[in-house]
C-alpha cells in the first residue's frame, strides 16, 4: 500500500482514512508497533522532538498534520493559520517519519458529521475558560485520529499541557488502548516556548515574548522562597503588562493532574504543582507553562 500513496517532497502522504488504515493493517501484520504524532503543521524543532520521542517506541511513525476547523473559535486565526505542507513533509522525513496523514476536512468531517467529544472538569479551566469550544474540537479530532490510526503510542508536547491532560483523561475513559507520552517543551535559545504562532510575532515583539518564559521563572522561584502565591501571580501579571502584553488571559498556579488552584504551598504543591500563563501580544495568543519545582 504504502507503494501505491502519493508523496509529498519524498514522504508517503495519506489522504484517507481508508488509506491511513491500509499502511497500519500491513505494518501490523508485519509484526510492527505503530505511533502517532498529530500535528496542525508550520512543522518546528518542537514538533519533530516529538517524532525523536516516539522513535524508540514504536517501529513506524506516522505524523498528522491537519488544520482542524473546529479547535478555533470565531474571530480566532484559522485562515492565517501558517500551512506549508511541502516543508513539513520534508523536516518528516528527515527526521524518519515513516508516513505523512493529511486528511482534508471533508475526509475528518464528511457530510453528516454530528458527534462531539467533551471532556468535562478539566477543559473547564485556563484555555477552556478563554476559549469556548475549543477542547471539544481538539477532544473530537483527536479521538478520531486515535480510532482512525490506532496506534500503540501517540506523543503530545507538555507546551499543551492541559491539551495533554485532557487527551489522557479521554484515552483511558474512551478505553482506547493507546499510551499517551508526553513529550517537554522545546524552546528557542532565549527560553521562548516554540510555536507555530510565533510567525505572527513582529522582530519588536519576538523580543518581548521571551519575557513570558523568564517571568514563569522568577515566578517559581518567589513562590518557593515563600512569597504569597497569590501577590506574586498579580505581580507576574503586572510584569507581562508592562513589557508589552497587551492582555493576560491567566497566570496561574494548580495541581498539573486535576488543574484545581494551589493557594498554599506545602509538601504537595511543592511537587505537583506548575505555572500556566497565557497573553496576548500583538496578534499572537501564546502560552507556556512550568513545573514549580523546575530549576531545583
Ligand atoms: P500544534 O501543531 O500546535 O497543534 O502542536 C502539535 C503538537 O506539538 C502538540 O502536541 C503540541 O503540544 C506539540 N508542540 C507544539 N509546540 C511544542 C514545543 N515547543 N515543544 C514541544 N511540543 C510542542
Amino acid at each position: 500500500m504504502l507503494y501505491n500513496l502519493s508523496r509529498t517532497a519524498g514522504l508517503p502522504t495519506a489522504r484517507t482514512v481508508d488509506e491511513v488504515r491500509q499502511v497500519v493493517t500491513e505494518w501490523r501484520a508485519e509484526g510492527h508497533t505503530v505511533g502517532l504524532v498529530p500535528t496542525m503543521g508550520a512543522l518546528h524543532a518542537g514538533h519533530l522532538s516529538l517524532v525523536e520521542l516516539a522513535q524508540p517506541q514504536t517501529d513506524r511513525i506516522i505524523a498528522s498534520v491537519f488544520v482542524n476547523p473546529t479547535q478555533f473559535g470565531e474571530g480566532e486565526d484559522f485562515s492565517t493559520y501558517p500551512r506549508d505542507e511541502v516543508r513539513d513533509a520534508q523536516k518528516l522525513a528527515r527526521v524518519g517519519a515513516d508516513l505523512l496523514y493529511a486528511p482534508d476536512a471533508t475526509e475528518m468531517y464528511p457530510e453528516g458529521f454530528a458527534t462531539q467529544v467533551f471532556v468535562v472538569g478539566l477543559t473547564d479551566v485556563l484555555c477552556g475558560a478563554n476559549r469556548p469550544g475549543h477542547f471539544d474540537g481538539v477532544a473530537t479530532v483527536v479521538t478520531k485520529l486515535l480510532t482512525q490510526v490506532r496506534p500503540d503510542v501517540a506523543v503530545f508536547g507538555e507546551k499543551d499541557w492541559q491539551q495533554l491532560a485532557t487527551i489522557r483523561r479521554l484515552a483511558i475513559d474512551l478505553d482506547l488502548g493507546v499510551n499517551i507520552v508526553g513529550g517537554p517543551i522545546v524552546r528557542e535559545a532565549d527560553g521562548l516556548a516554540m510555536s507555530s504562532r510565533n510567525a505572527y510575532l513582529t522582530h519588536a515583539e519576538r523580543k518581548t515574548a521571551a519575557y513570558l518564559n523568564r517571568v514563569l521563572y522568577a515566578a517559581a522561584k518567589l513562590i518557593r522562597d515563600g512569597k504569597p502565591i497569590q501577590n506574586t501571580l498579580n505581580a507576574a501579571h503586572g510584569r507581562l503588562i508592562a513589557v508589552g502584553f497587551q492582555d493576560i488571559d491567566y497566570f496561574d498556579l494548580r495541581d498539573e493532574a486535576t488543574l484545581e488552584p494551589i493557594d498554599i504551598l506545602d509538601t504537595a504543591a511543592l511537587k505537583s504543582g506548575r505555572l500556566f500563563v497565557a497573553a496576548h501580544l500583538g496578534n499572537a495568543r501564546l502560552i507556556d507553562n512550568l513545573r514549580l519545582s523546575s530549576g531545583i
